[in-house]
């Protein structure tokens, strides 16, 4: 569930619907941990703002949510883009 945490809504639950594409890829794209981290860490999901989800975040689980297909496991673990040929 999405929803907008400012009283009455700013209207970025309207946005990110308009532009959901952008939103999936912007959500993969922080799951490519450039430390290439086991689960998260302060160099791609983890900040000060979620400090109370940092158990629970992990970018390989949030990958699969999204669906993993865009993304293979290059060496030492990192997450590397795959750009369609066609
Ligand atoms: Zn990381």
């Amino acid at each position: 569930m999405l929803y907008d945490r400012t009283p009455g809504g700013a209207g970025f639950v309207q946005e990110a619907r308009d532009r959901w594409a952008e939103v999936e890829s912007k959500a993969r794209d922080m799951c490519i941990c450039p430390a290439a981290c086991e689960r998260a860490c302060y160099e791609c999901l983890k900040d000060f703002g979620n400090q109370s989800y940092h158990e629970s975040l992990d970018r390989n689980d949030a990958l699969t949510f999204l669906g993993n297909r865009a993304v293979s496991t290059g060496p030492g673990g990192i997450l590397l883009p795959i750009i369609p040929t066609d």
